[in-house]
């Protein structure tokens, strides 16, 4: 099997080591990672600038550009061959319920909807302190490795892909997976007021809100019992049960 896989905590990140390690035992490996962190990027392409790959010393490419820019740029001309599987992560951090919208983690396994097999977003949960080490993460890999490696006897519609969030806690403790809808967040908390050195007001954006909807059935829910939260997602944002609502207000227009 032959896996690309990205992030977007950039390619030095050590959950993408980890991922790197784990997938490696299971077929070839090939890493197109932003050369720095780019977390919330969602979906955002560059098209004002030219990208760069530049390949380092482990082997891993590192490109000047977002998390799809490094997905997209593998699948249509970089590389030359097609992976079977794209695998994005291992995030620092968790990507629950409304967290998949802001995603950059998730936003690269989308990127390879277009393919066979699409992709698993893979997310630990809790680890957004950095110090996290390579060893923090290798739980996690070891339950994506287990997940691909039951990967065949999965039949998934076209342009969807997994979405995997794993509790922080030792491989022994992990309960197994739990398939999981989406929970959802509150508001987020209020953004922080700086003053900048010239004594001007700025702002930085604060974190996400608390869980809202995290009952049972939900991502989070599963996250808090100490299973893997395993959630199939896709690209279509349509609300359908709200088709006919809007067909009948647009009528009388
Ligand atoms: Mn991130």
């Amino acid at each position: 099997m032959r896996f690309l896989l990205s992030n977007d905590d950039g390619v030095q990140a050590p959950g993408l080591a980890a991922l790197a390690e784990a997938l490696k035992q299971l077929g070839d490996v090939t890493v197109v990672a932003p050369d720095s962190e780019r977390s919330a990027f969602s979906s955002a392409l560059t098209l004002d600038r030219p990208l760069r790959p530049v390949q380092l010393e482990n082997g891993f490419w590192s490109v000047n550009g977002t998390p799809a820019d490094c997905v997209h740029l593998a699948l249509n001309g970089f590389l030359d061959f097609e992976p079977d599987l794209v695998v994005s992560g291992i995030n620092a951090g968790a990507n629950l319920g409304d967290d998949t919208l802001y995603s950059g983690t998730v936003a690269a396994a989308l990127e390879g909807r277009f393919l066979g097999k699409t992709g698993i977003a893979v997310s630990l949960v809790g680890a957004h302190a950095r110090g996290y080490g390579i060893e923090s993460y290798r739980p996690a890999a070891a339950m994506v490795a287990r997940l691909i490696e039951g990967w065949r006897r999965l039949q998934l519609p076209n342009r969807t892909i997994l979405n995997v969030n794993v509790p922080d806690m030792p491989l022994e403790d992990i309960r197994g997976f739990h398939v999981a809808r989406l929970g959802h967040r509150n508001r987020a908390k209020d953004v922080l007021q700086l003053e900048d050195p010239r004594g001007r007001k700025a702002y930085w954006i604060g974190i996400a809100g608390d869980p809202a909807d995290a009952g049972e059935g939900t991502d989070f829910h599963a996250v808090s019992e100490g299973y893997v939260s395993v959630t199939p997602l896709l690209t279509d944002l349509t609300r359908h049960d709200a088709l006919q609502d809007v067909s009948r207000w647009l009528k009388d227009l």
